[in-house]
């Protein structure tokens, strides 16, 4: 895997990461798998895991302003 931004190496990683889903909604996911470049620090999630953040995502309450959910494959 090479990182679509600097040319580099990206390699695998668990990563805890912060996404802003609406206005006032952030969830952190923590134990992600991620590709992670080793250049620029970019992050790449990989189709098959992002399907399944989908799915954690839609059950999260547009009340909440802070989620945090434990990524389980
Ligand atoms: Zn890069």
């Amino acid at each position: 895997m090479k990182c679509h931004v600097c040319g580099a190496y990206m390699h695998t990683t668990i990563t805890d990461l912060p996404l802003k889903v609406t206005d006032k909604t952030v969830v952190v996911l923590k134990a992600l798998p991620v590709w992670q470049c080793s250049n620029c620090r970019e992050i790449l999630i990989a189709d098959s895991v992002m399907e399944r953040v989908e799915e954690l995502l839609a059950q999260v309450s547009e009340d909440a302003e802070l989620e945090v959910l434990r990524f389980a494959a």
